[in-house]
């Protein structure tokens, strides 16, 4: 059994978990509720009513709760009418970077990635992205959005006309409760701090929103953009998410690049998406096959290649940037990407204008050491 930091209000946490003290005890004797190095508490797992990713600032026992998963829909129109009880719906894009909530905690503005870490890059980036009056005027919110931008160390994409990160605010949330605002009230503030949000196609009668969506999503697969969350616009209801079929075709690009070094469901669940989405459009024999055909060389090209790389006695790595205002973040990230148990090596940091760009390469491990090992003879 571990022995659990004597620092810790057992009662406190269970009061906030709206649950018992043993049951906290045992998370905590799990390690599925765990101390991080700056000394909060991380939640790994869902309990009832208490998201993954959530953490405990120990100062104050504040709660900046874990971003809920969204469900997906597959058959877009039978899901809306399934999933959703409201009259309208409003439709927001779904932007493909990383998952970020900003909080002020003791004063700082601070960000946390999904896994409920203080990421000390992000929170570096968000230091400047946020002005600090909208915390001030209201210290109890969680500003949920996407950073997204060449600069990600995690998604790096191009697609958003973004010189280095971004931060696209999607929700703000209550600390504590995470209970969301509505959409509107979300704008409101945004527009009064002037902080850019995902950008929302529209308000739609639910009876129209398949007819709408399917128009938006046709438009963002064809601009490489990832597809669209469907909100209640009380906030009431849980959203829905739905992607293009490029944005599927791109991920399984990504990852069978590096295919020993994701996980099975991974691949599975794309698959299926493209499935359901040829029958719900109703697609001609020739759209199958075009369907077909990228599908196809999503899969293949990326892992031809890769073999080849390796057959070479090239390393596959995954060639990330970032930039920072001071290299004692660039430290500090390093140690971050160990804590998560990232390989990676650090180039040596360029100067541009007052900033540093420290380019920085992901070595994906299990696909290097899988791939050489059949080329040699094993078997998989
Ligand atoms: P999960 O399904 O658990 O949320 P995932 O990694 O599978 O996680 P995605 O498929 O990327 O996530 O979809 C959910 C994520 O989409 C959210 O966690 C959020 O980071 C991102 N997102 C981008 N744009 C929006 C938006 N407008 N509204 C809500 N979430 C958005
Ligand atoms: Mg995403």
């Amino acid at each position: 059994m571990n022995e659990i930091p004597a620092d810790i209000d057992i009662d406190k946490i269970a009061e906030l978990f709206h649950t018992t003290k043993q049951r906290v005890r045992g998370l905590l004797n799990r390690r599925t509720l765990h101390k991080t190095p700056d000394g909060n508490l991380i939640l790994d797992k869902s309990i009832s009513g208490v998201e993954s990713g959530t953490n405990v600032f120990l100062k104050n026992y504040e709660v900046v709760c874990g971003f809920p998963k969204i469900q997906r829909a597959m058959m877009l129109q039978s899901a809306l009418a399934a999933h959703f009880s409201c009259k309208s719906v409003a439709v927001e894009e779904k932007m493909n970077g990383y998952n970020t909530r900003v909080a002020y905690i003791d004063n700082k503005i601070i960000a946390l990635t999904r896994g409920g870490h203080t990421c000390p890059y992000t929170t570096e980036k968000a230091q400047t992205l946020i002005p600090k009056e909208i915390f001030t005027d209201h210290p109890g919110i969680v500003l949920c959005g996407e950073m997204a931008g060449p600069d990600s160390p995690y998604v790096p994409k191009n697609i958003y006309n973004v010189k280095s990160l971004e931060f696209f605010l999607f929700d703000i949330r209550e600390k504590n409760t995470g209970m969301p605002l509505s959409v509107a009230a979300k704008y409101n503030i945004a527009e009064q701090y002037n902080i850019t949000c995902t950008k929302l196609f529209g308000v739609y009668p639910l009876t129209e929103a398949y007819n709408k969506i399917t128009r938006i999503i046709k438009n963002l697969g064809a601009c490489g953009r990832e597809g669209v969350v469907i909100k209640d616009p009380a906030m009431k209801q849980p959203p829905l998410k739905y992607t293009s079929s490029q944005s599927n075709c791109s991920d399984l690009q990504h990852a069978f690049t590096y295919y020993h070094d994701y996980a099975k469901s991974f691949f599975y669940s794309r698959i299926a998406r493209e499935a359901f989405q040829s029958v719900e459009w109703n697609e001609t024999p020739e759209e199958i096959q075009s369907r077909c055909i990228q599908l196809g060389e999503g899969i293949l090209q990326p892992m031809i290649t890769t073999i080849k790389k390796i057959q070479e006695e090239e390393k596959i790595s995954e060639n990330v940037q970032i930039l920072v205002k001071s290299l004692n973040t660039a430290e500090k990230f390093k140690e971050h990407l160990r804590i998560l148990g990232i390989d990676a090596i650090f180039h040596r940091p360029e100067k541009i204008n007052n900033e540093y760009l420290v380019k920085i390469q992901k070595i994906n491990q299990r696909t290097n050491d899988k791939t050489e090992s059949i080329l040699t003879g094993n078997t998989w």
